[in-house]
This record gives structure tokens, sequence and C-alpha cells, in this order.
């Protein structure tokens, strides 16, 4: 038996894809068990972050509610099957015909790492006998909805969940938690905002096929799943001045901690796409142009050095399987949400650097050090 997780940021549509998910499962005959979500039901029963004596007493508890829901469904799940099976054994003297079925869950154990500390999420974990490698491979493959807040923070609504409590900018960053939380699963799987909610669930749905496809390719191989795959380490593409490479314009780094410490579980893959276009270290400042055309502060054109550098990056990720950058902030190569407006006056605008846009173009999610700088 098969065990999924759908999660997502904070109002990412999870709750109606979900519903979208057990209907087209159904439609083509694979039974379907729902785990519900354990954080909300708590939170409506008035067991919440802020009534509890602190974040960790109350993420403990969901995840031991998680757990408790997920061995009843399994348990169930089984009971159900087999009497299902022996009915149709009994009609049909065989039952080989019965569609796997698969449990789906309303978000996953961990879920809580977004909220928690690495420390804290251990001792949470290790508070209901789990570890970080258990956790992880209690499930077959996991979907991440990404909340609209990362990249329409205008559409972003409270008025539908009145268990959800962060605010827009809040929920951009729980929503890069979470992406965090589930990286080390090998079966992760991101789906962004598309222009139409119908265009995203049908990534979701489509991106869940792909995996019972290869779960029926793995099975018909090797006549076993993998019990191993889950934790294998995720590689990850990360700005090298984040991780402490002095290659910023000035000759400078810019270590994050908290992206540093990423390297216990992830495989980070640095690249700094400034020099990779052949730029020096130290060098003049650039900024990009409202024509889109790269300067730097004498007025030299740098596009050909940016375009190139940014090339070179994207072909890197590719070579190591890379499906999650992790970038710096504002830079006109690596920025994701913000750059300076081209009047090197300190004024950001809204938009991506060279290397980041050619990036998100390429279907690789991006995050930057400020999605991590509150855990
Ligand atoms: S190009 Fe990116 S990695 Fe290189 S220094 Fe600038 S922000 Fe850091």
């Amino acid at each position: 038996m098969k065990k999924i997780v759908i999660t997502g940021g904070p109002c990412a549509g999870k709750t109606s894809a979900l519903a979208h998910v057990r209907e087209q499962l159904a439609r083509v005959g694979i039974p379907t068990f729902i785990v519900p979500e354990a954080a909300t039901d708590l939170i409506l029963d008035g067991i919440a972050p802020w009534t509890c004596p602190s974040v960790l007493d109350f993420q403990t508890r969901v995840v031991a509610l998680q757990l408790e829901r997920e061995n009843a469904i399994e348990q169930l799940a089984d009971a159900i099957m087999q009497s299902t099976a022996k009915t149709v054994a009994g009609e049909n003297g065989v039952s080989d015909h019965l569609r796997d079925p698969v449990i789906v869950c309303d978000r996953g154990i961990c879920d809580c790492h977004a909220y928690l500390t690495d420390e804290e999420y251990s001792k949470a974990l290790a508070e209901n006998g789990l570890d970080e490698v258990s956790a992880l491979g209690r499930y077959d493959a996991v979907f991440h909805l990404e909340s609209v807040a990362k990249d329409n923070p205008n559409a972003y609504t409270r008025q539908n969940n009145v268990a959800r409590f962060e605010d827009a900018d809040e929920a951009a960053k729980a929503n890069g938690r979470g992406i965090r939380a589930w990286a080390p699963h090998l079966a992760f799987h991101v789906i962004g905002n598309y222009p139409t909610f119908e265009e995203k669930v049908g990534a979701l749905y489509a991106s869940i096929e792909d995996e019972m496809d290869a779960w029926k390719t793995a099975t018909e191989e090797t006549g076993a799943q993998n019990q191993d795959s889950c934790t294998k380490r995720e590689p990850v593409l990360v700005s090298a001045c984040l991780l402490g490479t002095a290659c910023r314009y000035d000759g400078a780094s810019m270590p994050c901690p908290a992206v540093i410490e990423l390297a216990d579980t992830l495989d980070l893959v640095p690249i700094c796409p400034e020099q990779l276009g052949g730029l020096p270290t130290p060098r003049t400042p650039s900024e990009i142009q409202p024509d889109g055309r790269v300067t730097d502060r004498a007025g030299e054109d740098r596009t050909a050095a940016f375009a190139s550098g940014a090339d070179e990056t994207l072909h890197i990720a590719r070579e190591h399987g890379c499906r999650i950058g992790i970038l710096k902030s504002r830079s006109p190569s690596c920025g994701v949400r913000r750059i300076y407006d081209g009047t090197f006056s300190g004024k950001l605008v809204p938009g991506q650097g060279v290397t980041a846009s050619l990036l998100a173009d390429a279907g690789i999610t991006l995050l930057d050090e400020t999605d991590f700088a509150a855990n």
C-alpha cells in the first residue's frame, strides 16, 4: 500500500486539490483513503501554537496526532482491502485485478519542521519515537503546492481558513520552510503557481501519475520497492556567497548559517554566475536596466557576461539534477523576488536576476536566504 503526502504553503489550494485528486483516483478505480490534517483540527479544538506553552509543545502534539491517524487509517485500509479481496476471490476465484490502494495524507509529519528549529524538530520526533530518516521514510512520495503568497501576495487570503494565521509575507516564508522540510525526500515534487487553479491541480495529478508509473515499473523490474531511496540526498543549487565564498563584487562573502546548515541533509551545489560568466572579483557592481541590459556603475555593458554565467549555471544545475535553488536575494544575477532598479540608488523593484530568471523558466524552484531567516 502506497502512502503519499499532499502539502503546501498557506493558501496554496491544498484542500480543493486534495478533493480533486481523490475524485481522479476513484475515477480510475484506485481505492483511496484520506488522512485528515492534524494541525488544523487541533487549532479548531482550541489547541494552537498561541494556547500551548510553546510552539514545540504544539508541534509535538501535531506529530502525535498525525502518527495516530496514519496508523489507524493504514490498519483500516488494510482490513478493508483484505475483506474486499476475499469477496472478489469468492466471486471470481482471483483477486489480483484489484488496484493497489493509496493513502493520501493531508500534510505529513515533516511539515512541523517548517515551524521548528532543527533541534526542536529532532525533539518533537524523538518524543514520538521517530527520527528524521524514519519520518521521511513513512511516505512514498510528497507533493508540495506553492502558496499564492509567493508569486501573488495580493491574491493571498486568510478568509477561507479560520486556522490560517500568517500574513502574506509570513505565508511566503512558511512556504519556503515547508519546501526545505521535505526536500531531502527523493520523491519530492514542488507544484508551482499557474495562471489558473485548474492548471495547478492538473500539474499535481500529472506528478502523482508519474510516481504511480514509477512504482509500477519498479515493482515489475525488481519485484520489490526500493526502501532506501527516500533517504538519498537531494542536490540543491546555492549561491556560493551564501556558503561563505568571497565571490561578491566587493570581494566579500555573505554567509548565511541557516543555508550552510542545510549541508547536513542536502547536497549543496555552489555556483557564482558572475564569476562563471568571466567577471573578475572584485568587480564594479552591476544592475539590470529597465531595457533588460546589464550595466556596471561605470556604464560598461555587462549583458553578455551575465547571460553567459546564467547559461553555465543552468548547465551545472542540470548536470547535478537540481530541482531547487537557494539564491542570494537582490542580486542582479541571483535575486529571486526583488532586484535593484538600475539607478544604483539602493531602490528595489519586483523582479529576478538574470540567472534566477533563466533557472525559473527551466522549472527550477527558487528560494532565497530570507526564506530561512525565521527558522
Ligand atoms: S553572482 Fe550570485 S553567487 Fe555570485 S556573488 Fe553575486 S549573489 Fe553571490
